[in-house]
């Protein structure tokens, strides 16, 4: 896995900017506090939890109520720009925003990392798997725990 070394900066701004442009081409805003947000779920590749972007957003002085962060988030979610890890309750940066997919992620119990990969085989079995059991997909997010090569 590369993200262990690798100018993260560019990261940011790239989801900064995808964020933004998704924003235009729906006509919605990237307030302040979503871009804030945003910058905060992407400060690494390690997926955090809504109480630590509150902590982290009063610490900068802004004196966001839980609700507010919660809205954020939700419209962040809904743009595509992050995903929901269930089983850490926490958020992580898209690295394929836009794109409507299902998102699979191979987590590090070690370092915390959360690898987002698209695998299309894997999802086609899915949503066949789906249909020929007449299941509705609403979540689609596929979590796979273990050991990052960093940390073998
Ligand atoms: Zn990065
Ligand atoms: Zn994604
Ligand atoms: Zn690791």
């Amino acid at each position: 896995m590369t993200v262990h070394s690798h100018d993260h900066q560019l990261c940011v701004d790239e989801a900064i900017r995808s964020a933004t442009r998704l924003c235009q081409e729906r006509g919605s805003r990237l307030t302040d506090l979503r871009k804030q947000v945003l910058q905060l779920v992407w400060s690494s590749h390690k997926p955090i939890g809504a109480y630590d972007i509150l902590k982290s957003l009063q610490n900068q002085g802004r004196s966001g109520a839980p609700p507010t962060v919660y809205r954020a988030l939700d419209f962040l979610l809904e743009l595509g720009v992050v995903h929901r890890i269930s089983s850490m309750n926490a958020y992580v940066g898209c690295t394929e925003p836009g794109l409507p997919h299902i998102s699979q992620f191979f987590l590090c119990i070690a370092c915390g990392v959360a690898a987002e990969l698209n695998n299309q085989s894997v999802n086609d079995s899915i949503e066949i798997t789906a249909t020929e059991m007449g299941f509705k997909i609403q979540d689609h997010t596929i979590e796979v725990s273990g050991l990052c090569s960093a940390c073998q």
